[in-house]
């Protein structure tokens, strides 16, 4: 029989977020009464179409944007594919070369590996042991013909926040447009583009506490992209495709709580994460951080525990109902490395044992004081287990 679980901790805040409960009643009548078109000239249609626009100053309002830089799209995966192909289509043929570093998200990765696969030269920039891209190394790495310079604002996996404002500032003073992932850090951080240096950022609703499936890409004004999406007229003509009338309201709202909560939200996640850092090292030796230590989003801890898979520190984990990701993934007991962790030059031994911790909103000092003892409990037991085991003792 399975073990029931007595209680459940939610520490994964950077995979998802839960709705807030003023996201989920914002959103509600856009699936009932107001279920309009917003292309509808009807008033069904321009009901839609007044929500979409308030929900477009939220978003613009929370980046330091203005309302007509926000493009609604389907995620950050899309917003982050837009800018960086869109960039693409619109230099074909002009110029052939972008940069990107080699810790971002998959969504950026994996697009750029496709331009490459479709004639474009990538540069991959290296990162410090904290997962940081210097802004002297995008510098060195831009040429005449590179058109996009991508890097993120934080990292997904470890926190490390980015200089960006250095690196758009250098982008700008070489004539190339600079796109930043945002996705870890819009609801979190304060952010204004403006000031950022930044032409292209992406974010999603679902990373703070708005719905699955929106997101928005900011556009500098006057900024020509290829499409991604073709279709009708929608977005002014950016972005084809039916308005999410109810993701648009959603994200606005949580956009809209953000703005009231971040400065209390980012301090209170900073006590808690590094409550719980200390109180782990009091308690369990082998213990390390990985990323940078002060520039990091306040959320997120990624932690190796030496000594210990961290496949079976997560299951054991979530047998007890406490939920964290891992910062490798193993596959058929093979251990497939974190692309960050492995950029960071981290060794083998800590890379396999690391595991995220990204505390949000519901997270207390209660929850900590049950998590540390309880792994505690399993890292010893499973370094018992694993002695002398040679996958453990990698160098
Ligand atoms: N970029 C970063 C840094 C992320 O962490 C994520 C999601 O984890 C994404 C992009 C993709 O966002 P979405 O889940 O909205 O597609």
């Amino acid at each position: 029989m399975a073990p029931v679980i007595e209680r459940h901790v939610y520490f994964d805040h950077s995979a998802t977020t839960p709705v807030d409960p003023e996201v989920v009643e914002a959103m509600l009548p856009f699936f009932t009464g107001t279920f309009g078109n917003a292309s509808s000239i009807h008033s069904f249609g321009q009901k839609a179409k007044v929500a979409i626009e308030d929900a477009r100053r939220q978003v613009a309002g929370l980046i330091g944007a203005e309302p007509s830089e926000v493009v609604f799209t389907s995620c950050g995966t899309e917003a982050d594919n837009w800018a960086i192909k869109g960039s693409a289509y619109f230099f074909e043929g002009k110029k052939k070369h972008l940069i990107t570093s080699m810790v971002e998200h998959h969504a950026v990765l994996f697009t750029c590996n496709y331009l490459h696969q479709h004639g474009f030269d990538v540069t991959y920039l290296p990162v410090d042991k904290f997962g940081m891209v210097s802004p002297a190394s995008v510098a060195e790495a831009i040429r005449e013909d590179t058109f996009l310079v991508s890097v993120m604002h934080a990292n997904n996996e470890v926190g490390t926040i980015n200089p960006v404002q250095e690196i758009g500032a250098v982008c700008r003073e070489r004539g190339v447009l600079f796109h930043t992932d945002a996705v870890q850090t819009v609801g979190k951080l304060p952010i204004a583009v403006h000031d950022m240096n930044v032409d292209l950022l992406s974010l999603s609703g679902h990373k703070f506490y708005g719905p699955k499936g929106v997101g928005a890409l900011f556009m500098r004004r006057g900024l020509q992209l290829g499409k991604l999406i073709h279709g009708g007229h929608q977005e002014r003509d950016r972005r084809a495709g039916t308005e999410n009338v109810a993701g648009a309201v959603g994200l606005g709202k949580a956009a809209e709580l953000c703005q009231t909560r971040l400065d209390e939200d980012e301090r209170r996640l900073a006590k808690l994460s590094g409550d719980l850092f200390s109180k782990l090292r009091e308690v369990i030796s082998g213990v390390y951080l990985n990323g940078h230590e002060s520039q990091r989003l306040p959320g997120i801890l990624n932690i190796s525990f030496d000594g210990v898979a961290n496949d079976s520190l997560m299951q054991n984990l979530d047998l007890k109902g406490i939920a964290v990701s891992g910062g490798s993934a193993c596959n058929s007991g093979m251990a497939e490395t974190s692309h960050v962790l492995n950029a960071m030059g981290l060794p083998m031994n800590l890379m396999v044992s690391a595991i995220r911790f990204s505390l949000g909103r519901s997270n207390s000092e209660e929850e900590i004081d049950y998590t540390v003892p309880a792994l505690r409990e399993i890292v010893e037991r499973l370094r018992g287990m694993n002695k002398g085991k040679k996958v453990l003792t990698a160098p």
